[in-house]
């Protein structure tokens, strides 16, 4: 029996629950996208993945941001199937490979152009928070410091070092420095205040003596903040944290795992601010849907010794092949571009249903990276405490997001599409934070949207700081006809949980449509 068929039973239902039933029994507790998407897939193509039970979804979860041509696209099967074709090996450590010279190649000539020309490569194990781990050893080496600086909110991985450095954890050895944001902004300002606000801050921290903070080895920042729901680092204020590290040998580390390969509209985030880091941790989408994970460097920080950072499946050769033809694919057919195309137009089409639903706090986004804010309406909402409880049912539902400790930074708005105005007013946008601050963020508005896109076969992320955001993170290929079927759907979806009369567990009162007689588009 073919692997991908179902056990024989009486009815491909009774096999499909089977499946089901038995995972929740054999895995994990810890097991996340399975409790909040219970479906069985069996087959993908593009944005669809059609389940053992027959029903076909929307993938806008894409793999969390892995699969930047979408499912099983044809020039990534034709390269895996090259490799297998030809007899190479598919397990060779690190050794030289003709898949993994053209692999390099590949990636080195989309990269900023100071690391393409003389920048060192490090193939790590295989998963995004490897090679963070060995960023930050890099950089230790190289310093002789030991302190990280990184920002509330991030997202860098499971493993010791790139936990500590996450926003939801603690951790001895980081300094914790605030992400700007326009919604919640900790100086309850936003827009370029908010930035420079923050900048500021970085900078006394830094400069004062009696600061407590020491010189680190190196600072690390996502350009867009992804679990962290979906914050555009504002150009200026990265340009600026280019700046403060420069001038004081701290080595910038950028963490491209998630934004990088066009999802952003750029083909790494850090080209919208021109910037260049001393450090790309590159992941995800660099594998065209199989584990891959590198780092690539200015070769002054190639101060380690050999076997300092080391790992028995470096050498994946599959996911070399299939990660050069999506770089390729990626780069020769302008996907960024069209990223930042069809994500400004579905940036705008959302914040216009943003402006019927109280409901949504923010809409923002870079590229096809987009993130919905669910926030609790005045005469609904609940304490803070409340929020909190709800989001726990939101991790219990499987958001792979953690809420992020100690306090949020301020932001400004990046030129183009890529985040809405500022200055509390956002129009557009949803609402801005007004003068009493942001409605506190309904974790429970967003599960129950992601449970109505998928009954709507429409699958989407959660994120954010109280897993409040839904995420969409779609194929950088899709038509326009596929986003505004996902747009139609989410929509719906929407509709469904904040129109009056709905009800949502532990939300007594519905949100209505923000003027009266406006149309839901249910
Ligand atoms: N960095 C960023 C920015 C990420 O988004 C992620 C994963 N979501 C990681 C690191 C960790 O990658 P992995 O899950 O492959 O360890």
């Amino acid at each position: 029996m073919a692997l991908t068929q179902l056990p024989p039973t009486a009815s491909p239902a009774a096999a499909y629950e089977g499946i089901l039933r038995r995972q929740s029994s054999r895995e994990s507790a810890a097991r996340t996208y399975a409790r909040s998407l219970p479906i069985v897939p069996v087959r993908a193509r593009g944005l669809t993945i059609e389940g053992a039970d027959g029903r076909r979804y929307l993938d806008c979860l894409s793999g969390a941001g892995s699969l930047a041509l979408g499912h099983n696209h044809p020039v990534v099967l034709e390269a895996i199937r090259s490799v297998l074709d030809s007899g190479a090996p598919l397990h060779v450590l690190d050794l030289a490979t003709p898949v993994k010279d053209a692999f390099t190649d590949e990636l080195f000539a989309t990269l900023p152009r100071g690391l393409a020309a003389a920048g060192r490569i490090q193939f790590c194990s295989p998963a995004g928070t490897d090679a963070v781990e060995a960023a930050f050893k890099l950089v230790r080496t190289a310093t002789g410091r030991d302190g990280l600086m990184a920002f509330t909110g991030a997202y860098h991985g499971m493993t010791e070092g790139a936990l500590a450095a996450s926003g939801g954890a603690p951790g001895d050895r980081v300094t914790r420095l605030p992400y700007p944001q326009d919604y919640r902004c900790p100086f309850g300002v936003g827009g370029e205040n908010g930035a420079r606000l923050a900048a500021r801050w970085t900078e006394s921290l830094l400069d004062d003596p009696k600061s407590g903070v020491r010189r680190p080895a190196g600072m690390i920042v996502e350009p867009v903040q992804g679990e962290g729901g979906v914050l555009p680092a504002p150009d200026g204020w990265l340009r600026r944290m280019r700046e403060l590290t420069a001038a004081r040998s701290i080595p910038l580390i950028a963490d491209e795992v998630q934004t990088g390969v066009g999802r952003t509209g750029a083909f790494w985030a850090v080209g919208h601010s021109g910037i260049e880091p001393d450090v790309m941790v590159l992941s995800k989408a660099i594998g065209g849907s199989l584990p891959l994970a590198v780092i690539v460097y200015r070769e002054a920080l190639d101060a380690w010794q050999p076997g300092d950072h080391a790992g028995t499946f470096r050498g994946n050769q599959l996911a070399m092949a299939a990660g050069a033809a999506t770089l390729r694919y990626v780069r020769e057919n302008g996907l960024a571009g069209r990223a930042a195309a069809l994500g400004g137009r579905m940036l705008d089409r959302l914040r216009r249903l943003a402006e019927e639903y109280d409901c949504i706090g923010e809409v923002r986004g870079a590229g096809l990276m987009i993130g919905i804010e669910f926030v609790e309406r005045e005469d609904g909402a609940g304490s803070v405490a409340r929020a909190e409880d709800a989001a726990e049912a939101g991790d219990e539902a499987g958001s792979t997001a953690r809420p992020a400790a100690g306090p949020e930074g301020g932001g400004g708005p990046a030129p183009g599409t890529r985040v809405g105005p500022a200055d509390g007013a956002q129009p557009g946008t949803g609402r801005g934070p007004g003068a009493d601050g942001p409605l506190p963020a309904s974790p429970a508005r967003a599960v129950a949207v992601q449970q109505e896109c998928l009954r709507r076969g429409l699958i989407v992320e959660l994120g954010g700081r109280h897993s409040c955001v839904v995420r969409l993170l779609p194929p950088l290929n899709i038509t326009d006809e596929q986003a505004e079927a996902v747009l139609d759907r989410l929509a719906d979806a929407v509709a469904a949980v904040c129109r009056p009369g709905s009800r949502i567990p532990g939300i007594p009162a519905p949100s209505t449509p923000k003027e009266a007689g406006a149309a839901s588009p249910a």
